[in-house]
């Protein structure tokens, strides 16, 4: 049987950290099993999908590597929709219903009065067809809901453990809207059922969701996939994902400079029991994937733990790695270049600093100008290597008697125009006699 999992975002918005975990748990677990993955673009809703959001998901999914196999979108799809509707109507388990809003909300709000939970009474179910007649003489189109059994569900989610949904306790859902439209519970059954879906993997926010889908899965004579739901993002106290991250856009991530397997990594791993700490690859990812490895607690998502991320796979790229975006960068002067200002690296663009510093006029900061004068003198001849910076802080040590921090801090500030940064004896070679002498002489160079 070949495995199949999708991912189906609405493109009504950007993709978020939140529904890019999703996206990269299904991908890992696709690229781990040999299933296939599935982009089901879920845009029923005609008026709030557009093809600029369509198109920037696709570009972000693509950014992390989420590549899909297969591609559908809904609005292809309705002609099944609407038989599985038929189908559903024949069966008796679709019934039109003819309240507005404003009744079903006073509805509401009388059983919340009356501390019952707030079920939808099925009062349409006991319409006589006379009434029924007179509300279409009316012109009121009727919104259709979908009969639930009232009976306990029970399915195993291969990341929560055994799960028991009661559909009494539950409204019966409302398939098709009056104007004709289809929410989403609908369709995304269809297409599950249609499109061969194994797996449904998507956030615990829809547990319930499957309690009905089940039943609708039944009521189509199809398979039931197996299903597993994450757990949510929350932020590092715990909490619902704030607003500011919540809104935390891929796009943003990646205007800010993430690089996408720091940001996979990250996603992958927190809410696991394995340490989040950046893979080299989404093969690495894919091969650690494990449903048993994701707890049931949130995965706590805080974006300076991401730049931690970030700045530590930089740390352990080797030139050929980074050579491309060193030079999108502005930044790409070589592998000893790569190698001096690495450790001191979260973006990978901060390299572009650095590459200025070393290799452009700069004008340095003299904050002892008669020090300073004194080393320019005791500058060694070139070549310099990688010992040249010493010999040339021993002869100042000597020749000045300072040491430590006094002697240290003003050739970095004024070889470097900083205070702190990479290993002077890495940058010290790159920045060359002619930049040492005028910068310590406090002249642009
Ligand atoms: N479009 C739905 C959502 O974004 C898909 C849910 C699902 O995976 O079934 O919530």
């Amino acid at each position: 049987m070949t495995l199949r999992v999708r991912f189906a975002p609405s493109p009504t918005g950007r993709l978020h950290v939140g529904n890019a975990r999703t996206a990269l748990i299904n991908m890992l677990f696709a690229r781990k099993t040999g299933a296939k993955f599935l982009l089901r673009i879920d845009d029923t809703d005609l008026a709030r999908s557009t093809a600029d959001n369509e198109a920037a998901i696709e570009r972000d999914l693509a950014w992390l590597g989420c590549v899909w196999d297969e591609k559908e979108s809904q609005s292809a799809r309705f002609p099944l929709y609407r038989q599985a509707a038929e189908k559903l109507r024949e069966a008796g388990l679709l019934y039109p219903c003819f309240e507005t809003e404003e009744e079903l909300e006073r509805r509401r709000r009388i059983a919340l009065s009356r501390g019952r939970p707030p079920v939808y009474d099925r009062a349409a179910l006991r319409l006589s067809p006379a009434e029924r007649a007179e509300f279409e003489a009316e012109g009121r189109a009727p919104h259709w809901r979908f009969k639930l059994s009232g009976t306990v569900r029970v399915f195993e989610d291969l990341i929560r453990g055994r799960q028991a949904i009661d559909t009494a306790a539950l409204s019966d859902p409302v398939l098709i809207r009056a104007d004709g439209t289809f929410l989403y519970t609908l369709p995304s059954v269809v297409d599950d059922a249609e499109l061969a879906v194994s797996h449904i993997i998507r956030g615990e926010d829809h547990v319930t969701n499957s309690g009905v889908q089940i039943e609708i899965f039944e009521a189509l004579g199809a398979a039931i996939p197996a299903m597993a739901h994450t757990p949510l993002l929350a932020d590092i106290e715990g909490g619902k994902l704030s607003k500011r991250l919540g809104s935390l856009s891929i796009e943003d991530l990646r205007d800010e400079g993430i690089e996408p397997i720091a940001l996979c990594s990250l996603l992958a791993k927190i809410g696991t029991s394995d340490p989040v700490e950046p893979r080299p690859d989404l093969g690495t990812l894919a091969a650690e994937f494990d449903f048993s490895k994701i707890g049931r607690a949130p995965a706590r998502f805080d974006e300076d733990e991401l730049l931690l991320v970030n700045a530590r796979l930089l740390h352990g790229l080797d030139y050929a790695a980074v050579r491309a975006g060193l030079a999108q960068a502005g930044a790409d002067l070589g592998a000893e270049f790569w190698h001096a200002v690495r450790p001191n690296l979260e973006l990978l663009r901060d390299a572009a600093d650095w590459a200025v510093i070393v290799s452009e006029p700069l004008a340095p900061v003299i904050s002892d100008p008669e020090f300073c004068a004194q080393a320019t003198a005791l500058l060694p001849a070139e070549p310099w290597g990688p010992e040249s910076w010493r010999s040339f802080t021993d002869a100042v040590k000597t020749q000045t008697g300072a040491k430590g921090k006094a002697l240290f801090l003003p050739l970095r500030l004024a070889l470097t125009s900083r205070e702190h940064g990479p290993d002077m004896g890495a940058l010290f070679p790159l920045i060359g006699r002619a930049r040492a002498v005028a910068r310590l002489m406090g002249e642009v160079g």
